[in-house]
């Protein structure tokens, strides 16, 4: 893989060389809590899929189950189709990335690299070959010969990227391999994997608790909660179509308004918000007049209004504050108890706190639940 990579013109799609993954049905055990539940996860050749979720969730746990370091209680891991519960880690085709470097601090960059090839017992001048070939892909060739003590906490990251990819891993699992750098390495770094993913298309599992980069480096994102999967999709689809309340909310910023169907149009619903507003929603699912909801809006679904400017659409709050963050304005407003986060483009001077009104633009279409649904 390393030694053939496909031309640089054709580095945004992966080539379809990449291996499948299957996760069938695993439930993991420890003691008596069960920290992943019939999860049931494909990844296509060359594809990322991220693991998103809260602390706790599950991630590490089944990308450990993949890698074989974890015996699940039921299901099976698949490569191509073909099961490898009974193959060892070394055996699996994986290449890791954890968030610790896991260098070997008495050896150079390059014999880290190399010591995957050696354990395979591979012949020297190939050994020879894949490092280099691996060190080059992540620009580090220049520091073959420096201890991981003389190199930087994103160069270290690199050389160990580098010895996951040595070994020409049918599958690259990265567990948080961002977590201990600062922000501007962590984009380096992001970009410096997606491309080199990308070139190779190596397919990938990404374990993250960052939204962010889940967003930015994922084909399509597995979002977990207690050691289920509530909702995979590309990322646009989560944010814009999330599966339930919590999705809303991890992924994005979600403004939580509770209301009552008060009547079917078609296929809209009209809902009286109990901020004091009427407004009408289409509903991806089927909801009883009288039934009480829950519409999760993002902060770009909400516009501010005058506070003279009243309509039944529009709902009376209080402006707290305006943040001015980047070309966005971010106002922090509430309505009663409600609290809402609205964005705006940056025009001029932000308004002064006080009273306002709050709509929902018309072109938005925020997600809307049972009011059972939140948990
Ligand atoms: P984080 O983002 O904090 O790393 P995670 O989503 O990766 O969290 P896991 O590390 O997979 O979550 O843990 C899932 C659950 O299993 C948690 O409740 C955790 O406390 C528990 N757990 C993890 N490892 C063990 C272990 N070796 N023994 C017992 N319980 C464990």
């Amino acid at each position: 893989m390393l030694t053939q990579p496909a031309p640089a013109s054709h580095a945004a799609a992966p080539p379809p060389s990449g291996h499948r993954l299957d996760m069938d049905g695993i439930r993991v055990r420890y003691g008596q809590s069960i920290a992943v539940e019939n999860v049931t996860l494909s990844v296509e050749p060359g594809e990322i899929l991220a693991l998103l979720g809260p602390s706790g969730c599950g991630k590490t746990t089944l990308l450990r189950t993949v890698a074989g370091f974890i015996r699940p209680e039921a299901g099976q891991v698949l490569v191509d189709g073909a099961p490898v519960q009974h193959l060892p880690p070394g055996r699996r085709g994986v290449g890791i990335v954890f968030q610790s470097y896991a260098l070997f601090p008495h050896m150079t960059a390059a014999e880290n690299v190399a010591y995957g090839l050696e354990a395979r017992r591979r012949p020297r001048a190939e050994i020879q070959r894949r490092v280099e070939a691996a060190l080059a892909a992540v620009r580090m060739e220049a520091y073959a010969q420096r201890r991981p003590a003389a190199l930087s906490g994103g160069q270290q990251q690199r050389v160990a990227l580098a010895r996951a990819l040595a070994i020409e891993p049918a599958i690259l699992l990265l567990d948080e391999p961002f977590a201990a750098l600062d922000r501007a390495l962590r984009l380096d770094l992001q970009m410096e994997i997606k491309r080199i993913q990308r070139r190779f298309g190596v397919t990938t599992v990404l374990v993250t608790h960052d939204q962010d980069e889940a967003m930015s480096m994922a084909d399509r994102m597995a979002v977990m909660r207690s050691g289920r999967v509530e909702q995979v999709a590309a990322p646009a689809t989560v944010y814009d179509a999330p599966a339930s309340p919590f999705v809303a909310g991890f992924v994005g910023t979600s403004n939580r308004l509770h209301g009552r169907v008060e009547a079917r149009q078609g296929a809209e619903y009209r809902i009286r918000l109990d901020v004091g507003a009427s407004i009408l929603l289409p509903g991806a699912r089927g909801f009883a007049v009288g039934e009480r909801v829950l519409v999760c809006a993002r902060p770009e679904h909400l516009v501010l209004c005058d506070a003279a400017m009243e309509t039944p659409e529009s709902w009376p709050a209080r402006l707290r504050l305006s943040l001015p963050i980047g070309p966005a304005l971010v106002h922090d407003v509430e309505a009663g108890a409600t609290e809402m986060k609205l964005h705006a483009a940056r025009q001029g001077a932000p308004p002064p706190p006080g009273p306002v009104r709050v709509a929902l633009l018309p072109t938005a279409r925020p997600a809307l639940f049972p009011a059972g649904d939140e948990a």
